[in-house]
C-alpha cells in the first residue's frame, strides 16, 4: 500500500492508494475511527450500481451500521439544494455528530459530501473514496468543498479536510473512456508542473491502455497524489503556491466558458489549455520549442479531444472576465521546462490570439 501524507491544519492525514483497497475500506476506517458505529455513504447512481455493494459489505464486515444515500448525478446537481436534501435525509436517519460521512464518487459527490460534512451539526468527519481519475488525483486531496451557484462555479464552499482518502485505482475500470482520459490530462499536468518522472512515464505509455496495466496505473495515480499533496501541504488556503496547479486552466476555462460548458469535459479543456500555454511560453521566450512539442505530443497521445472552434478574440475577451484576473492582469502558469513552471501576467494579446489559432489548426 502506498501512503501519502497531506500535512494541512487542523491535523495531517493520509491518502492510502492500493489496487483492490475498496474491499478493505471498512477495516481501514475501523482502524482510524475507533469505536464509531454509524457510517453514511453519499454516492451517485452510476457508482452505487457497480461498486455500492462492495463498499457496504466491507463496512458491515468491519462492524459499521452503514446507510447509503444516493444524490442525483452530474454537475447540475452540485448545488446547495442537494446538500439540504441530503442533510434532511441524514437527520431523519438519526445521523449524530459522531457519525462518519463517506464521499463515494467523482468530484461532484466529493465536493457536495465535503460541504455537507462541514455544515451538518457544525461539522462531522468525512472520508473521501474517490472513483474518477480526476477525483483520485485532484478533487479528493486538499479539503476544498463546494457547490455551484447560478452565478458561477464553486462559489459556495468551505475547507474541510477529510479523515483519510482511500484510493482504489481498480474502480476506474468502470469509468466511461472519455472521463478516464479527461482525468489523465490532469495527471499529465502534474507531471509538467513539478513531477518530470511522471510526465516522462505518461509520455512513454499508451495512456488509453492503462486500465489493463494496474501496476502502472497505481503508480501514476500515486505520483499525481504525491504532487498534489505536496502543494496543498505547503499552501492549504490557496494563497500562492496552489496557483501553479492552474497550468492549462487560464485558456482552458475560457474555452469551457466560450462553449457554454457543453463541448468539453473540464480535463479536455485543460488539455487544450496546456497546449496553448506551452506555445505561449515559447512565444514569450520562456521555454524551448522542443519542450512545448513534447507537451503537445503527450497531450494529443492521450486520446481524441473535442475540436476547438472558439474565435481567438472571444477567448481574449473571456480571459479579461476570468476570476484569475487580478488588478486587470491575466495570469498564466507557463512551463519553463518539464517539471518547472512560472506564473506570469505580461503575455501580449497577440501571443494569446496566435496560441488559440494554433489550437484551431490542430483541431482540423
Ligand atoms: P463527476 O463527479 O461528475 O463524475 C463523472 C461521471 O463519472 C459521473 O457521471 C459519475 O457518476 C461517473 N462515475 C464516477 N465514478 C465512476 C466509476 N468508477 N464508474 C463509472 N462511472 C463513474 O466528475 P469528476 O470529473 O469526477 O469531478 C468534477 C468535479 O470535481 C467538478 O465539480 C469540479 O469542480 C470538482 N473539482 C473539485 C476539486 C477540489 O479541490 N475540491 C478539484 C478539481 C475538481
Amino acid at each position: 500500500m502506498i501512503r501519502v501524507t497531506i500535512a494541512t491544519p487542523p491535523r495531517p492525514y493520509e491518502a492510502l492508494i492500493e489496487n483492490g483497497l475498496l474491499a478493505s475500506a471498512g477495516q481501514k476506517l475501523r482502524e482510524l475511527s475507533g469505536g464509531r458505529e454509524s457510517a453514511f455513504v453519499v454516492t451517485v447512481p452510476p457508482v452505487q450500481r457497480v461498486w455500492g455493494k462492495k463498499l457496504l459489505a466491507s463496512l458491515a464486515a468491519a462492524g459499521f451500521r452503514a446507510n447509503l444515500l444516493a444524490m442525483p448525478d452530474g454537475e447540475p446537481n452540485k448545488k446547495l439544494a442537494t446538500v439540504e436534501k441530503l442533510a434532511e435525509q441524514l437527520a431523519r436517519l438519526g445521523a449524530a455528530r459522531d457519525a462518519l460521512f463517506i464521499a463515494f464518487g467523482g468530484g461532484v459527490a466529493g465536493d457536495v459530501t465535503g460541504l455537507l460534512a462541514s455544515l451538518y451539526m457544525r461539522g462531522v468527519d468525512v472520508v473521501q473514496i474517490p472513483t474518477t481519475v480526476l477525483a483520485q488525483v485532484d478533487a479528493s486531496i486538499g479539503g476544498k468543498t463546494g457547490v455551484n451557484l447560478r452565478s458561477g462555479k464553486n462559489l459556495l464552499g468551505t475547507f474541510h479536510q477529510p479523515l483519510t482518502v482511500l484510493i482504489d485505482p481498480t474502480v476506474l475500470s468502470t469509468l466511461p473512456e472519455r472521463e478516464f482520459q479527461a482525468g489523465m490530462y490532469e495527471a499529465l499536468k502534474c507531471g509538467v508542473i513539478g513531477r518530470p518522472e511522471l510526465f516522462e512515464k505518461m509520455a512513454r505509455l499508451d495512456v488509453k491502455a492503462l486500465r489493463r496495466e494496474p501496476t502502472e496505473l497505481e503508480w501514476i495515480i500515486a505520483e499525481a497524489v504525491r504532487f498534489k499533496a505536496g502543494i496543498v501541504s505547503a499552501d492549504e488556503r490557496e494563497s500562492g503556491l496552489r496557483r501553479v496547479l492552474n497550468f492549462g486552466h487560464t485558456i482552458g476555462h475560457a474555452l469551457e466558458a466560450e462553449s457554454g460548458y457543453r463541448r468539453f469535459l473540464h480535463g479536455e479543456a485543460v488539455a487544450w489549455g496546456m497546449i496553448a500555454e506551452a506555445s505561449i511560453a515559447v512565444a514569450s521566450g520562456r521555454c524551448s520549442e522542443d519542450t512545448a512539442d513534447r507537451i503537445t505530443n503527450a497531450v494529443l497521445a492521450v486520446g481524441p479531444l473535442p475540436k476547438v472552434n472558439a474565435h481567438p478574440r472571444d477567448v481574449v475577451r473571456l480571459l479579461q472576465s476570468d476570476k484569475k484576473v487580478k488588478s486587470g492582469l491575466v495570469h498564466f502558469v507557463l512551463p519553463r521546462k518539464i517539471g518547472e513552471v512560472e506564473i506570469v501576467n505580461d503575455v501580449p494579446e497577440k501571443v494569446v490570439i496566435d496560441a488559440v489559432r494554433q489550437l484551431r489548426r490542430i483541431s482540423r
